[in-house]
């Protein structure tokens, strides 16, 4: 019997894949997730090559659109090969029922990442992150929620019923 395949920000599974080399290991949602979920990790600022540890990068709104840039060093971009991997990683992804990504990430963050103008000051707080935007793009019916979405137990069961319903569409076949 085939489970269902959730993806999941690898950080979050306790690995040190963050820019600092640390991690934001989720414990209590690990545990709350059904057992015969299987948890596919990524991390698509690792998986693009940008290494561990690596320069902390935020979203700014530029005229060439929004980019990833570095916080301390705003000539540091790294959109390029972020939006390359993001692509060619999303297309391995098809199979997945849903996603679980981390929140604010300017990688991971489905909504209300942080967007900083060019030229400084406050950001707005409607972004995307570089790769969760390719995700939604690309793979539209996925399931997706962030570890803060589902630390309540209401969001929780109706995300593990989405994903159940989608898995159940599949083996229906079209
Ligand atoms: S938030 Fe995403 S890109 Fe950042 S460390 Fe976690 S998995 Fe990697």
């Amino acid at each position: 019997m085939r489970r269902p395949r959730v993806g999941i920000s690898a950080c979050l599974l306790g690995r040190r894949v963050r820019y600092d080399g640390g991690h934001r290991a989720a414990p209590d949602l690990l545990a709350a997730l059904p057992a015969d979920f299987q948890l596919i990790p990524l991390c698509p600022e690792t998986e693009a090559g940008l290494g561990t540890p690596r320069p902390p990068v935020r979203l700014v709104r530029t005229s060439r659109g929004i980019r990833a840039l570095g916080v301390n060093d705003p000539g540091l971009d790294v959109t390029a090969p972020l939006e390359a991997h993001a692509l060619a990683r999303v297309e391995t992804l098809r199979d997945l029922h849903g996603c679980i990504l981390k929140r604010n990430s300017p990688s991971c963050g489905i909504r209300g990442v942080p967007v900083y103008p060019e030229s400084g000051g406050e950001p707005s707080r409607r972004g995307t992150g570089l790769f969760a935007a390719l995700l939604r793009e690309r793979l539209p019916g996925l399931v997706l929620a962030d570890e803060a979405d589902l630390a309540d137990p209401e969001r929780l069961r109706v995300f593990v019923g989405r994903v159940r319903t989608r898995l159940e569409d599949e083996r229906k076949g079209p």
